[in-house]
């Protein structure tokens, strides 16, 4: 699987970028909040709450500094989704860390493959989101506000995989 992607890059900016938007929200930036965005960050596939108290824990342990528990990452989650740093995937409800943080696209979908659960946020430009925006207003007199959504399918990997079985 071709998990190896150029995200590294982006990590200490994201991590930066997070610890601004806690500081300006009001939010306190503590330790294990730190440790769920440094492995968000380098995260290559979505991470469940399980798997992210596992993880930090596991370097918690080895620098024999405190674990947390689950219900402190949920806590923390929570708050992160609220502040759009993370995102949430389904049906596995999964989190990804936001790569679209400084971007100023009014609309941003998740497009996930179901097969390999790779997940990439993309945007999606004004001129193609506004027919839908102005369908959804008209005919359901709906005012879309959060944008952000997901599309399932299969990825270029997954159906190359398909053709040659
Ligand atoms: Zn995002
Ligand atoms: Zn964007
Ligand atoms: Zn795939």
């Amino acid at each position: 699987m071709d998990t190896v992607k150029s995200k590294t890059s982006c990590t200490d900016y994201y991590s930066q970028k997070c610890e601004q938007i806690l500081r300006d929200s009001g939010a306190k930036v503590t330790k294990p909040r730190l440790a769920v965005i440094k492995l968000l960050s380098t995260a290559t596939d979505c991470l469940s709450p399980r798997e992210i108290l596992e993880e930090i824990n596991l370097t918690s342990r080895k620098k024999s500094t405190q674990v947390i528990d689950q219900v402190s990452v949920y806590r923390i989650l929570d708050a992160f989704l609220k502040l759009g740093l993370v995102h949430q995937v389904f049906p596995t409800g999964g989190y990804i860390a936001c790569t679209h943080l400084n971007c100023k696209a009014g609309l941003h979908i998740l497009i996930h493959c179901t097969e390999c659960h790779n997940t990439e946020e993309i945007d999606i430009p004004g001129d193609i989101f506004s027919p839908l925006k102005w369908y959804i207003e008209q005919h359901k007199s709906f005012v879309p506000k959060n944008h952000l959504f997901q599309i399932d399918g299969t990825c270029m990997h997954c159906r190359k995989h398909d053709e040659i079985n």
